[in-house]
């Protein structure tokens, strides 16, 4: 243990009311893992808070002492900004409290929610916020970063419906932050990530979601690129109630996929509609009739399981690593690009996510929030998934190679959340005309960069 962890310690035994662990304490190794195993520093202390007291404690005795501290929500940044080595973790898991107003369509809830701790709480009375995919996923890093998800076509992006932050900045002071108080850091943070503070609660509009329609299906051989193809012409097309997303990957040995497409490439595509299911239905059998399906479902199903429905396929504790980026047009030779790259995949759990943003999310105009760029709508992103750390070198490669082929046909930018840890100089790509204005925000917010375990914008040199 370095000094100054020691010396924080000591100073936040005095006031701190969750749990403080080190190195050896009982609950230490379950709590020092995050979601990527691709990640697994050992944090010197990792403080549990259990209240806004805790937060405010631990970042100004970090911040006096200079120790190395990251914030975690649920663990998920696939580049494991949710921790570090020797330092300090400022865990807020204990903080998940969710509170819904019916009438006001409005809820408010902490700093260390899951997304799927917001479903459950919101769905009793029928409403539901934009988020991601994944239940697991914790709901601070994604929102700060943007949020994509089934409903932002039809909603926004997920800090498109947030109204107000409140939050511990580095001096360890409590503020808000929304459209009359701090201005500038309510447009800040709407995009640009961990940089600027602990948020301990977020305020944020919600929807009436109930049941939904969901029909996939799965394409092989020619009709992968065919797919792709198709899926690229309509979207801009498409009415805002459709998501449409299609991921190359191989076909899982599941008793739902024909025996004899087991283990092979695939285009897996999924058509979600939320709205009026009745005319939702010839969209979604269009698109399941294209190229030849070889598996087809279709189902209506609650919101909750939707939103749960990818949960298995991205567990804790494999390895993960990603890059991706933006496209305001795919070429046929992008598309083949693709293809190829799916033929050489070298885990069945990797894939290529392709999809399609427009619709709510792409109307925001570009400077209304920090979010990256809107207005190239297809987004790609390469996803190694594998188990054994041995097979690193080939799935990262994986990943790398067709990446860079792509790469000069894609729109400069980057959504923040699908970067891994290597990409900091991308950084500044990722907000482009959006940048001089967010140094500005975290110069004055946080002077000293505390807050830099993060896609980092640093503040200017003083
Ligand atoms: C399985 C999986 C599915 C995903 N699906 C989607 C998806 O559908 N849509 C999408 O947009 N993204 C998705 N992502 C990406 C996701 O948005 C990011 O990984 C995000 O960082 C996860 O947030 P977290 O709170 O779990 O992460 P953490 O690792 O806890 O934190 C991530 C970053 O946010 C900061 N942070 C965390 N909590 C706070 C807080 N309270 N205040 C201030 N800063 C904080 C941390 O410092 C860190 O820099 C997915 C990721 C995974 C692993």
């Amino acid at each position: 243990m370095t000094k100054a962890i020691a010396d924080a310690y000591s100073a936040l035994r005095r006031e701190f009311h969750g749990d403080l662990l080190r190195p050896g304490d009982e609950d230490y190794a379950n709590a020092r893992v995050i979601w990527n195993e691709m990640v697994a520093p050992t944090p010197g202390l990792i403080a549990r808070c259990a209240d806004v007291a805790d937060v405010r404690a631990a970042v100004r005795i970090a911040a006096a002492a200079g120790v190395l501290t990251a914030i975690r929500c649920g663990g998920h940044s696939l580049a494991g900004f949710g921790t570090c080595d020797d330092g300090l973790v400022i865990d807020l898991s204990r903080m998940r409290h969710v509170s819904v107003g019916e009438e006001t369509r409005r809820a408010r809830f902490d700093g260390g929610c899951l997304l799927g701790t917001i479903d459950s709480a919101t769905q009793k009375v029928g409403l539901a916020f934009p988020s991601g995919v994944v239940s697991h996923t914790g709901a601070a890093g994604l929102v700060l970063g943007g949020g994509t998800g089934w409903l932002n076509r039809l909603h926004g992006l997920s800090c498109d419906n947030v109204e107000g932050f409140t939050l511990v900045i580095a001096d360890g002071s409590v503020i808000h932050a929304n459209a009359k108080e701090n201005a500038d850091l309510f447009w800040a943070l709407r995009g640009g990530g961990g940089n600027f503070g602990v948020v301990t609660e977020f305020e944020v509009k919600l929807h009436p979601v109930n049941s939904v329609l969901f029909g996939a299906g799965m394409c092989i051989g020619d009709d992968i690129p065919a797919i792709v193809q198709h899926w690229r012409d309509f979207m801009p097309e498409a009415p805002d109630n459709l998501r449409w997303g299609i991921s190359l990957t191989i076909a899982p040995d599941t008793e739902n996929v024909p025996a004899h497409v087991r283990g092979r490439p695939v285009a897996s595509h999924g058509l979600l509609w939320v709205g009026d299911i009745e005319q939702g239905r010839s969209y979604v059998d269009r698109g399941l009739s294209i190229c030849n399906p070889v598996s087809v479902t279709k189902n209506e199903l609650s919101f909750l399981n939707l939103q749960t429905m990818a949960d298995h396929e991205f567990p804790h504790g494999r390895r993960y690593y990603t890059k991706s980026g933006y496209f305001k047009s795919l070429s046929d030779q992008d598309i083949h690009r693709m293809a190829e790259a799916l033929a050489t995949i070298p885990s069945s759990t990797s894939q290529i996510e392709l999809s399609y943003l427009g619709g709510a999310a792409g109307r925001v105009a570009a400077g209304e929030t920090a979010f990256g760029d809107r207005s190239s709508p297809f987004i790609v992103n390469l996803l190694g998934n594998w188990s054994d750390p041995a097979d690193d070198p080939a799935n990262v490669a994986w990943v790398r190679n067709p990446f860079a082929e792509l790469r000069p046909s894609m729109t400069p930018g980057v959504y923040v959340n699908f970067m891994s840890g290597d990409e900091q100089e991308r950084v500044p790509e990722a907000y482009r005309e959006r940048w001089d204005r967010l140094v500005d925000v975290k110069t004055h917010f946080d002077p000293n960069n505390f807050f830099r375990l993060n896609q980092n914008v640093r503040p200017r040199k003083k």
